[in-house]
């Protein structure tokens, strides 16, 4: 008999794994384990969502004629899988497993599992990304930067995604200067999608509220789909509702409105309940059949197979040392309302709301607000790191690292991104209407009262001179601000300086 273990993101049909094994031979293993459940502290919804999500998946394989033996959290004593197999599966034959999406976690099945249970243990190449590890590394060999622009028209040419021949559909590769536009209320906001609770949620909400109460979040407005099924509809949805608007408003925010046309598809793709390409061919279908612009479906499918292959094959092409990688050399520790949300800014307030309410924030809060905020202060890569692969519901090392290390803190040194996306409240302001019910003026940066992003902003900028001056696509930022009035940065500087010295207060 052959074991095969499926992990808590490998919940795919066509998971390397089952196609390897026979269901009326061999046996199939998931566990909920505390080692994985709490390395770090996971917000409240992504454990409760993985496991829902697992229980449900075992049960679809049994249906299907699979034997799995599933261990509940609390009900056994494994605390991590090497154990679960010396314990139980040492007659097995052989264990297969599909190649996991950390590295931490990768290293311990290739160095521990077969010395510690004594069995053959093979490792699979997970099929279920459009980009192999080999295929990026390949396009990567000799670069001393990489860009994802250059990357992304590779992908379109490999999938043939929005292609006629070897040109892109409508002539340009990338819509996005259609796709920066705020929202100001005039297109309706799609409906909300809600899917119904089974005895299987509920049992698993109980035991999470009860495990890891001290975890940040909340589980009453849990709303994510557990089972492939509600997975599928939440892409229905989403093309029906959201894609005709998404490139147009995919940057902008607003007070209380937490996904506009965002897809929220993403643990749904991290987990294998939908496959990257099936979403992708959805969207594209959309716009042949004239439910979504170009815009929209173009821009779409540049985030799934532009950025996510790409922040993965940068993920496996680097570790581990990506992982140590801090070239501007910050050491700020993270402020405490990166968990509790209060803070008089009203931009982070309300990205903190959002994230400790659903696990979720979309790209550009984490970008342009908390994430910016905190390349700003100069906090420390690895604590914003440990922050963001803790509190988001789709949050995987693999994609958590590279965009949080790499596209925002740009401690990498600019390999991920050419130039830090550090900015000013003014584009916080022109993107959402934030700054408009907040206690910060955004129109000043040496008062008081003045948005805190303003003056941080210049700080980071004069302060990392020597990193970035020579960069062309700074070149302007650092000439406006030789020819600002002295007495002005001077102000401007000693303004950071006083929040810097207790960015808590803020
Ligand atoms: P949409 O805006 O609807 O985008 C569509 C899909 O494109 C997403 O579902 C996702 O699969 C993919 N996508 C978009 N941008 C990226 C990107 N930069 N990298 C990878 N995939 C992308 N995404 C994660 O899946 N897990 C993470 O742990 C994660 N951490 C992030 C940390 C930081 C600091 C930042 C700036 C971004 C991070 N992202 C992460 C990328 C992105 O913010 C999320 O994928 C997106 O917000 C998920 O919401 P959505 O499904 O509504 O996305
Ligand atoms: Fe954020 Fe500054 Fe605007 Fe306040 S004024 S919402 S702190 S950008």
């Amino acid at each position: 008999m052959k074991v095969g273990i499926i992990l808590g993101d490998q919940l795919s049909y066509s998971l390397p794994t089952l196609a390897a094994l026979d269901p009326n031979h061999d046996r199939l293993v998931m566990a909920e384990l505390h080692a994985e459940a709490t390395y770090v502290k996971h917000h409240k919804q992504k454990i409760a969502l993985i496991f829902s999500a697992m229980r449900h998946f075992a049960r679809d394989l049994e249906q299907a004629g699979w034997q799995v033996d599933y261990y509940h959290y609390g009900e056994h004593d494994f605390s991590d899988f090497a154990s679960l197999i010396a314990g139980r599966y040492r007659d097995a034959e052989e264990i297969v497993v599909t190649h996991c999406g950390e590295y931490r976690l990768q290293q311990t099945i290739e160095q521990h599992w077969e010395p510690a249970c004594g069995i053959l243990v093979t490792c699979l190449d997970d099929r279920r990304f459009l980009c192999s590890p080999g295929f990026f590394q390949q396009w990567a060999s000799g670069k001393k930067q990489l860009r994802m622009e250059f990357f992304y028209r590779e992908m379109r040419r490999h999938t043939g995604l929005l292609m006629e021949g070897d040109e892109p559909v409508g002539g340009q590769w990338n819509y996005d200067s259609n796709n920066r536009q705020p929202y100001k209320g005039k297109t309706p906001l799609p409906p909300e999608l809600r899917f119904k609770r089974d005895d299987i949620d509920e049992q698993v909400l109980v035991l999470v509220a009860e495990q890891f109460a001290d975890h940040i979040g909340t589980l009453d407005r849990f709303q994510w789909g557990t089972t492939s099924a509600q997975a599928q509809q939440a892409l229905d949805h989403f093309i029906k509702h959201r894609l005709p608007h998404f490139g147009d408003y995919q940057d902008a925010m607003v007070t209380g409105e937490d996904t506009l046309f965002h897809s929220l598809l993403s643990p749904y793709i991290n987990l294998g309940l939908l496959d990257p390409m099936t979403v992708c061919q959805a969207a594209e279908q959309a716009y042949f059949s004239g439910e979504a612009p170009l815009n929209a479906v173009e821009g779409f499918i540049r985030q799934i197979i532009g950025w996510r292959e790409y922040v993965r094959g940068i993920y496996w092409l680097l570790m581990p040392d990506y992982a140590k990688e801090n070239r501007l050399g910050d050491d700020r520790p993270l402020p405490a309302y990166y968990w509790t949300g209060e803070t008089k800014m009203h931009c982070m307030a309300e990205c903190f709301r959002n994230t400790i309410d659903h696990a979720y924030a979309h790209h550009i809060q984490r970008l342009m607000v908390t994430g910016n905020f905190a390349l700003l202060l100069g906090v420390l890569p690895e604590a914003i790191c440990q922050w963001y692969l803790e509190v988001y519901a789709d949050a995987f090392d693999w994609v958590e690292l590279p965009n949080t290390l790499g596209m925002v803190m740009h401690a990498d040194g600019g390999y991920l991104g050419s130039k830090p996306y550090a900015a000013s409240g003014s584009y916080i302001n022109r993107m959402s209407d934030y700054c408009k019910h907040c206690h910060y003026n955004v129109k000043t940066a040496s008062e008081a009262d003045s948005c805190p992003f303003n003056s941080l902003y210049w700080h980071f900028i004069h302060r990392h001179r020597q990193q970035f001056a020579g960069n062309h696509r700074m070149k302007m930022i650092y000439r406006n601000l030789e020819r600002m009035d002295s007495a002005k940065v001077e102000a401007m500087l000693q303004r950071a300086e006083t929040l810097l010295a207790d960015p808590d207060a803020l």
